[in-house]
This record gives structure tokens, sequence and C-alpha cells, in this order.
């Protein structure tokens, strides 16, 4: 692997950077107090290009190999998990998978729209009853003998972008068989009859981002709107979410980077005993600690992005990187607190904030203890969930 960025790369970085800096960082507070972030932002991530990122020209997208979306997804994290979590979700987990699994049809339906930022969308996989089993899943498509439409009944829960999409990519069961063989994919369009969606508010962390419930009463789908084979939807789902964890590994790299920033700033300023509290050991020994967790993180991030570059087998990577870039993530803006002391804990101050957000990041996507047995599994060849 080529650890040396392209100028492409460095261009997109840099363009990535400045954004963040000009303006995402400066309002990541107060959106996060007022639980929702500007949605004029995600406007601004089309316009740049960054929600076209890695889809092809001819539907909207601006092409890009997935080191430069990994980049810009550890630059919005830094700024704002928030709006990270709503490119990570609408590009990462349905425009890239429409343009995997889609028909043409489906691709110049809806991809423009996603690419452009005017319109979202959201990934609805998990139900009040079904979380890391999401296999078992237990929202019904029922397709008349003769053909014709598919009727889907049940419900979503936790589901990012939910009140705010415009196409959900929904997973349902359409045959008998147990567990994860007998699923679907559909895109639904939100504004279906017999689909409600209710916001789910007072969350720790991500508060500036909309997550929802899904009610599907009597919905109809035409068959036309089926997302790769049918019984293929555990597939699809799985597919999406191996360049899923890598997307969310590298907005936790985003949140260290933002924990070491304020961290070595801060430390720099404050002082005590006399002299900055840079100068004790101790507190050196906690910045170095989120420095070394930014590289870890980092590295094992760009080697799942060369791996997709590059068409090679990236799956168990990419857990490996979610799994230690979350719990970095945590760890990291941990330290940042401690080394802020009182006025970490005050909202006022970022680390909190970082501290709140990196918290789901070992949740969702498959929690660590997930992702532990995804990567046993490889190991071992024994599957232990
Ligand atoms: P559970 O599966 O009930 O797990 C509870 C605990 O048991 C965890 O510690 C887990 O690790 C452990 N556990 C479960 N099974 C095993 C096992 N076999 N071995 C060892 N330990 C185990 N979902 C979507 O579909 N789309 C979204 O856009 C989305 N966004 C989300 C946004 C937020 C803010 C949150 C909080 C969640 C989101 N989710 C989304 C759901 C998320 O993916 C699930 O919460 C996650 O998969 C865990 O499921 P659960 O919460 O039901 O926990």
């Amino acid at each position: 692997m080529d650890l040396e960025l392209s100028e492409e790369q460095r261009a997109v970085r840099t363009l990535a950077k400045d954004f963040v800096d000009r303006e995402i960082a400066p309002h990541a507070a107060a959106w996060d107090r007022a639980e929702s972030i500007d949605r004029g932002i995600v406007r601004r991530l089309g316009d740049l290009g960054f929600l076209g990122l890695t889809i092809p020209e001819e539907y909207g997208g601006c092409e890009g190999d997935h080191l430069a979306y990994c980049l810009v997804t550890e630059e919005l994290g830094r700024g704002d998990s928030a709006v990270r979590g709503v490119l990570s979700v609408s590009l990462g987990l349905v425009a890239k998978t429409i343009a995997a699994w889609g028909s043409e049809e489906q691709k110049h339906r809806w991809l423009p729209g996603l690419t452009s930022g005017e319109a979202l969308g959201c990934f609805g996989l998990t139900e009040p009853g079904t979380g890391s089993d999401a296999g078992s899943l237990t929202t019904r498509a029922r397709r008349a003998p003769a053909g014709g439409d598919w009727t889907v009944d049940g419900g979503k829960t936790f589901i990012t972008n939910g009140t705010w999409a415009d196409v959900v990519l929904l997973f349902a069961r359409t045959g008998d068989e147990p567990g994860h063989r007998g699923v679907t994919a559909f895109l639904v369009p939100a504004d279906a009859p017999g689909l409600t969606r209710r916001e789910i508010h007072g969350k720790l962390g991500l508060r500036g981002q909309a997550t929802a419930e899904l009610a599907l009463d009597g919905v109809r789908v035409p068959d036309s709107a089926r997302l790769g084979p049918v019984g293929k939807g555990f597939s699809v789902a799985m597919s999406a979410l191996a360049k899923g964890r890598m997307s969310v590994a590298a907005g936790c790299v985003g949140i260290a980077q933002a924990a070491l920033d304020a961290a070595v700033e801060y430390a720099g300023d404050r002082e005590q005993f006399g002299r900055t509290i840079a100068h004790h050991q101790l507190v050196q020994e906690l910045i170095s600690d989120i420095a070394v967790d930014v590289d870890a993180a980092r590295l094992l991030t760009w080697r799942v992005a060369d791996l997709v570059d590059r068409g090679r087998p990236f799956a168990t990577e990419s857990s490996v990187a979610k799994l230690y870039a979350s719990e970095a993530a945590v760890r990291a803006a941990n330290n940042a607190v401690q080394v802020f002391g009182g006025y970490g804990f005050i909202d006022e101050f970022p680390v909190g904030k970082l501290l709140r957000d990196a918290r789901v990041m070992t949740l969702y996507e498959g929690t660590s203890q997930i992702q532990k047995l995804v990567i046993g599994r490889a190991l071992t060849g024994v599957s232990a969930f």
C-alpha cells in the first residue's frame, strides 16, 4: 500500500478540511443543542461533490476512489459526526448500494438526487425486536400469487435520516425460509401511502441528526422497486454494511483527530502549578495515547479503502477497522475530557460532545461484540453468532 496521497486525494482533503473549518465546526455545538443540523448543509455537501464520491458520472456522481471518500468522511467526522452520519448513510449505505445492485431505471431514478443532495436516503434494517440478529427481521412483504405489487407491513427503528429521507432502502421478509435467507431489499419512496415516520428524541449523541421509527401498514411497492433478487436482501444489506463500517471507521478517525487537536491546544493554554499543563508528563501521556489511537485507526481505515479500490476482499478488514477505530474514538475523546479537567464536562468546550458522539460508534453497524464475532469467524472458520 502506498501511503503517499495522490494530488487528487490531497486536493479533495484540502477542500473538505476548509469546508469543515468554515461551515461545519463553528456550528456543531449549536446544532447539537438544537437537535438539528442546518439542512442546507446537505445541498452544500452535494455542491462540493462529496455526496457523489465513488458514484459513476453518468448517474450524477463524481467518481473518485474510496480513499478520497474516507478522507472526506474523516474531515466531516472531525467537524460534526451528525453531518458525517447523514453522508455515510445517504451515500455510503444507500446510493452506493443502488449503484452496485440497482437496475438502470433505479439508478437513473434515485442517484442524481442523492448525489446532488436534493434527496436523502435512509437504510431500514433494524427493527424493535431485531438488532444484532438482523437476519431474523419480521417486516413482511407479500406478493399476490399472480405477481403484481408487493404489500409491506412491519416496523423499523433507529433509522438515521429517517424523517428527512426521500427513499428508504428497506429490508423485508418475503420467504418462509428461517433467518436471513428469506429477506429481500426494496427502494420505497418515503411518501408511499401507509408509511409513517416518527422522530426519536433524547439521544446521548449525534443529536443533530434525525433518527426515526418507521411504521409500514399495507405499503404497496411495485416489483420494479425491488433491489436485487428475491431472497438476496441480506446479501444486499451485508455488502452495504461492509463498506459502511469503513465509513464509520473514517468518521471515528475524525473524532479522535478533533480530540487530539483540542487536547494539544488546551494543554498549551491552561496553566497549573506555575506552567502550562503541557509541561506535566501525565498530561503528555494522555495526549500521546490519543495520538497513537489516531494513527492506528487511520492506517487500519486506509487499508480497507486501499483493498476496496484494488478490488480485493475487504469485509474482515473493515470489521477490524470499525472495531478498533470506534473504541479508539471513545478512548481518545475520554482522554481529551481528562486533559480539559472540569471544563471538559461543560458543553461550552468541544470534547464532551466528541465523547457523546463517539459512544454510538461502538453500537451501530454492528456492535463491537458483533465485529469480534465477524473477525473470529474469519480466523477460525467457526460461526459463533
Ligand atoms: P442488541 O442486538 O439487542 O444488543 C444488545 C447487546 O447484546 C449488545 O452489547 C450486543 O453486542 C450484545 N449481543 C447481541 N448479540 C450478541 C452475540 N451473539 N454475542 C455477543 N454479544 C451479543 N439501524 C439501521 O438499520 N439503520 C440505521 O440507519 C441505523 N442508525 C442508527 C443510529 C443510531 C443513533 C443508533 C443508536 C442505532 C442505529 N441503528 C440503525 C441500529 C443499530 O445498528 C443497532 O442498534 C445495533 O445493530 C445493535 O442492535 P440493538 O440496539 O438491538 O442491540
